[in-house]
């Protein structure tokens, strides 16, 4: 996948004794990986952890949604790995990516896994977590901005809002097999929460669908942000029952995030002063 120039003065040659083992290395000479969320694609929506992890990186690897100006931040020497590649070439595979990661650190690399918003939501970064910990490899998260608090801040809708939403749910709209995956679809219609749906622009009729049968009503305001903080952000306000058709008829070209529930009435511009009072109260 790359050619293996040392990688710095961290290499394990550095900092091994002769006669070590692989279970006998000195702290230092043990590399580690960071993941780390890239936030949804401003890079000043990264934290400041996030920059120090990936500014003193010496293998960064990262997902298409990452912005290729937070790339940027890497020492020139590092490596940038893209493995996430959509056009063209295919995205390389968890296994391959999990395995990749553990021969870097255990070579005496620092990896940053970065992934885009947090990396602990809908990215599989569990799988990884997972996986280097099985390996012994020091494993470190840094949280991100998710898509659903992105989208919600340019909106200005507060996700919660006393009266109003109690509670936040972050469901996907695309299950591993490519379907809508069996949500308990009656609990979130019931719930009076606010509904991010991630993953969920090719699927949404079928979710409105089913949360509609699942009684949540029809004219539940609904909104679909696309390329959230980034230059090229678009949304679309609707209903949760004409949504579906409006995204049909003008596909989103991007990473669209789905805001479902009452408090996206909150977020357009032509909600009374009154109204807005009450909010600030
Ligand atoms: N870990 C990420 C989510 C990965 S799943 C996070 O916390 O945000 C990928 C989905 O996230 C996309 O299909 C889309 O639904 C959403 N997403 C990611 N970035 C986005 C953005 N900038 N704007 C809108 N939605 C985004």
């Amino acid at each position: 996948m790359f050619a293996s120039p040392p990688l710095d003065a961290r290499s394990p040659a550095a900092d091994r004794s002769p006669d070590a083992d692989p279970g006998r290395l000195r702290p230092s000479s043990i590399g580690g990986a960071t993941l780390v969320g890239a936030g949804p694609g401003a890079p000043d929506l990264l934290t400041l952890r996030a920059v120090r992890a990936i500014q003193r990186a010496d293998a960064v690897l990262f997902d298409a949604l990452v912005d290729a100006s937070i790339l940027d931040l890497a020492r020139p020497d590092a490596r940038r790995i893209d493995v996430g590649k959509r056009c063209g070439r295919h995205a390389m595979n968890q296994a391959a990516i999990n395995r990749l990661i553990v021969t870097l650190a255990l070579s005496g690399a620092q990896v940053v896994r970065l992934k885009g918003g947090d990396p602990l939501l809908f990215g599989r970064g569990g799988e990884e977590l997972d996986y280097l910990r099985a390996a012994g490899v020091p494993v470190e998260v840094v949280p991100g901005v998710t898509a659903a608090c992105a989208a919600a801040a340019s909106l200005q809708v507060s996700l919660t809002h006393r009266d109003v939403a109690r509670s936040v749910h972050f469901i996907t709209g695309h299950a591993s097999d490519g379907q809508v995956p069996a949500h308990d679809w009656r609990a979130l219609a019931a719930s009076g929460g606010t509904i991010a749906a991630y993953m969920a622009a090719n699927t949404l009729r079928r979710v409105a669908a089913n949360l509609i049968e699942a009684g949540l009503c029809p004219t539940t305001p609904a909104v679909a942000v696309t390329n959230a903080s980034r230059p090229r952000q678009t949304h679309v306000h609707a209903t949760l029952a004409t949504l579906p058709d409006l995204l049909e008829a003008n596909p989103p070209s991007g990473p669209t995030l789905v805001l479902i529930g009452a408090v996206v009435r909150h977020s357009q511009a032509d909600q009374d002063a009154q109204h807005v009072g009450g909010l600030a109260a």
